[in-house]
């Protein structure tokens, strides 16, 4: 997706971008401090709404919160998905203060704390158990504290999924236990004062093919559907897993929504219907839900040239949004589209490079990039910054200040 298709997502207002309503200059006046994080309700919303239209009625929309913690979009979403799912403990105390009902978050990765697990049965959410350790420290929290634990078991595959950023099932892995595992697991813990419901699979993420999904998808509930003669009742949860990508760059298309919400009415009217009947399908997203409504916003604290290179040097930088600058050195490095945001109407000029304010060359932001002509004070905006930027950046490498993050 090229830079000005952005730009048409949030709008533009008097030659600006608009960002939750507001001219980019009146928000970042308002936010009082540069770089900033902020994120259009409008958007989340819109988004939401989208996913709720496509995809059957019996699916359940479940937010990843690692991909964006800030309090205001958790609680935001809160009232608008099914389910939340935590990474941590903090996480889990962070979900429970939305208010939503414990049953609805579940905590998946591997390496819970034993701390942690307690916390979660304490707390009553669904734990996604990993591996047998997991199981026997979920079953002696639950005997402890006098209650019976809710998991799943998550289950890492016997098929990978092409096409994804990052693959996190199939062959070896440390998530999950191994599908040909899972029957003696259910057998050995199957009556152990556990509530089972059921079953996770999350097969990949950042993967923008459509057929691909689906066909995880379909293989995801043939793979489950012979699981669950092994639980003890019927299965009743069914997390199919997400891995919707969303483009990063000018090369990336979006993903084929109604190509996976086809795929996904096939199953539910068809093997789930038929096999699962008792299933509640739930996907699981984090960058799909968040990533697209959010702005990373900068200011321009220098231009300079340098043998025929015109730099424009920015407050903000790898620090905040390490994605961006391609991850400490990743293997091929391409501009995130980003565009000077209160001059969104001006003619592009010639190629200029964007870099942050650390002292390091990694630190890049825009290379040779088309923009109109800028200046200092002129407000650069990276787009597609609503996932992974702040919490997922090494914020207190060269120590400058944490930026703002607002929901607006
Ligand atoms: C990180 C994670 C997600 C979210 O991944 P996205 O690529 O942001 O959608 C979903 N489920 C699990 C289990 C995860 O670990």
């Amino acid at each position: 997706m090229r830079p000005h298709e952005h730009v048409e997502a949030f709008g533009t207002v008097d030659g600006e971008l608009r960002v939750g309503g507001l001219p980019l200059s009146r928000l970042a006046a308002r936010v009082g401090s540069t770089p900033f994080f902020a994120y259009d309700r409008g958007l989340l919303d819109r988004r939401v709404d989208r996913l709720r239209a496509l995809l059957p009625d019996r699916v359940e929309l479940s937010y990843a919160m690692k991909a964006n913690p800030m309090p205001a979009v958790v609680q935001h979403l809160a009232a608008r998905v099914d389910r939340i799912d935590v990474a941590s403990g903090l996480e889990l105390r962070a979900a429970l203060d939305t208010g939503i009902r414990p049953g609805r978050v579940s905590f998946a990765g591997p390496g819970k704390a034993p701390a942690e697990l307690r916390q979660a049965v304490a707390a009553g959410i669904l734990i996604e158990v990993e591996s047998p350790t997991e199981v026997e420290r979920v079953i002696a929290a639950g005997e402890d504290l006098g209650l019976t634990p809710s998991v799943a078991v998550r289950v890492n595959p016997d098929f990978a999924v092409k096409g994804s950023g990052m693959r996190m099932g199939g062959g070896p892995q440390q998530f999950g236990v191994d599908a040909e595992l899972v029957p003696e697991l259910l057998a050995a813990y199957g009556s152990s004062g556990l509530d089972i419901q059921g079953f996770h699979v999350f097969a990949g993420s950042q993967n923008l093919d459509a057929a691909i999904i689906a066909e995880a998808q379909r293989r995801t509930v043939d793979l489950v559907s012979g699981l669950a003669e092994h639980l003890p009742g019927p299965l009743r949860y069914l997390n199919l897993g997400g891995g919707f990508g969303i483009p990063y760059t000018e090369r990336d298309r979006p993903l084929d929504l109604d190509a996976i919400a086809a795929g996904l009415h096939e199953l539910v009217d068809g093997v789930i219907a038929e096999r699962l009947p008792e299933a509640t399908p739930v996907i699981e997203l984090g960058r799909y839900l968040v990533g697209e409504c959010g702005v990373y916003v900068t200011r321009v604290l220098d231009r300079k040239v340098s043998r025929g290179t015109t730099y424009l040097v920015v407050d903000g930088g790898m620090h905040h949004q390490l994605a961006a600058s391609g991850n400490f050195g990743q293997a091929i490095r391409r501009n995130y589209p980003l565009v000077v945001g209160n001059r969104v109407d001006a003619e592009d000029g010639d190629g200029v490079t964007v870099v942050g304010c650390l002292c390091t060359p990694l630190d890049l932001l825009g290379d040779d990039v088309a923009l109109p002509p800028a200046g200092i004070d002129d407000l650069i905006v990276i787009f597609q910054q609503g996932a992974y930027g702040l919490t997922a950046s090494p914020t207190a490498f060269l120590g400058h200040a944490a930026p703002a993050e607002v929901l607006v």
